[in-house]
């Protein structure tokens, strides 16, 4: 047996997105930045594949800034915005949930002289508005805070911290990797200022990402050369790769519904018969504001490695959290913002499904799952019946 459950950490790429790039390889592998014909239709290209993903979150197409990977739209979003911005403030505030790339990126920061503060988050890993507007202060010019959390798979009240950030002029930016695909997108509505995009996550290609950038925010690059991408990401542009997020974004727009729909079905039979099957099993995230692929639970008295190795035994490739975080022997961040203690976030399972999950995979997990949690409970010195 051979299931995969691990969709928040990578996806295949879709074959027909595979498909769509080949000719840009060899056929059709001109230079954006070359002046000729074979550049002028690379460029050509380019701007198409530019207009599509801008129309994906509303945004307009010279807002849109392709860039090697969602780490990379991270570091130019809010390094470039602060350092460009540095005379206005240095205090930018994060979530005490973000991905390890953003929290990396504050500490970076602190270093070199910003001021961050991590608004709580509460049970449910969901940011209150309230506490968030105690944070801000005069010399706040920054506020990054994920549209869903890549481990727990709560969403975040977007809305509500856009218009926060527009009331108190103060830039706004999401790291919408874990949400793309799965819950509309809208950088009008929504008053995003900055968001990031990865390729992969819409079964793309790796080593692609986008950075959205509002008109008339100013940003430093972190690359400098050539000055392409409106002089902020500086080498020529990977268009094969382009062409395929361009794809992946049309097969979205098409089928979204209908896969959303299989996603939470499959999401809902999971929790129903592992809450009801495994005694002392517990939903991780917000029951209801959570993504539709996400399933994530913690069970007492186990060890998450333990299980998710004895998982691997039977064929099930799933994971305990962010794949970025998990070579650490440290819970997890996000977990322990929940308000859980380290003993209950080291026993936590996630489960994400994506395209090309069938519903045998998911009967697999919900027959397996019930006999190694009681024989690792069984094995375990912390169980108690
Ligand atoms: N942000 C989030 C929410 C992620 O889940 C990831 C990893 N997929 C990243 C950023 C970093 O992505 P990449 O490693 O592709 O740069």
């Amino acid at each position: 047996m051979s299931v995969y459950l691990d969709y928040q950490s990578a996806k295949p790429v879709d074959p027909r997105v595979i498909e769509e790039m080949v000719p840009y390889f060899h056929d059709s592998f001109g230079n954006p930045s070359s002046l000729h014909k074979v550049g002028d239709e690379a460029t050509v290209v380019l701007e198409e594949c530019r207009k599509t993903i801008a129309g994906f979150i509303n945004a307009e197409k010279d807002e849109i800034i392709f860039t090697s990977g969602a780490t990379e739209s991270n570091n130019l979003g809010l390094i470039g915005y602060a350092l460009r911005n540095k005379a206005k403030g240095n205090h930018i505030i994060i979530s005490e949930i973000e991905h390890i790339s953003i929290q990396n990126l504050a500490k970076y920061l602190e270093k070199n002289g910003f001021v961050v503060s991590k608004v709580p988050v509460d049970q449910y890993g969901r940011v209150n508005i309230q506490k968030l507007t105690d944070r801000i202060t005069d010399k706040t010019i920054l506020i990054s805070i994920c549209y869903a959390s890549n481990e727990i798979g709560t969403i975040q009240p977007a809305a509500g911290i856009g218009k926060l950030c527009r009331e108190k002029n103060i830039v706004f930016h999401t790291d919408a990797v874990a949400a793309e695909g799965l819950i509309p997108l809208d950088v009008k509505k929504d008053n995003i200022d900055l968001l990031t995009l990865s390729s992969n996550d819409i079964y793309g290609p790796k080593g692609l990402g986008v950075l959205f950038k509002r008109k008339g925010i100013r940003l430093n690059p972190l690359l400098i050369g050539g000055g392409q991408e409106y002089g902020l990401r500086s080498g020529a542009e990977n268009i094969p790769a382009i062409v395929g997020m361009k794809k992946a974004v049309e097969i979205m727009q098409k089928d979204k519904k209908k896969e959303v729909d299989k996603f939470r079905c499959y999401r809902d039979n999971l929790i129903k018969n592992i809450l009801g099957k495994i005694p002392r099993a517990y939903l991780n995230g917000h029951p209801t504001e959570r993504l539709p692929n996400n399933a994530h639970f913690r069970f007492e008295g186990i060890e998450g490695e333990a299980l998710l190795l004895s998982l691997k035994d039977e064929g099930l490739s799933v994971s305990t959290g962010s794949a970025c975080s998990s070579k650490t022997l440290e819970p997890s961040h996000t977990l322990i913002a929940t308000g859980l203690l380290h003993e209950e976030a080291h026993g936590s399972l996630q489960l994400t499904c994506g395209r090309f999950n069938r519903e045998e995979d998911i009967s697999a997990v919900i027959k397996v799952l019930p006999g190694v949690v009681e024989k690792l409970r069984k094995l375990s010195p912390i169980w108690a019946e």
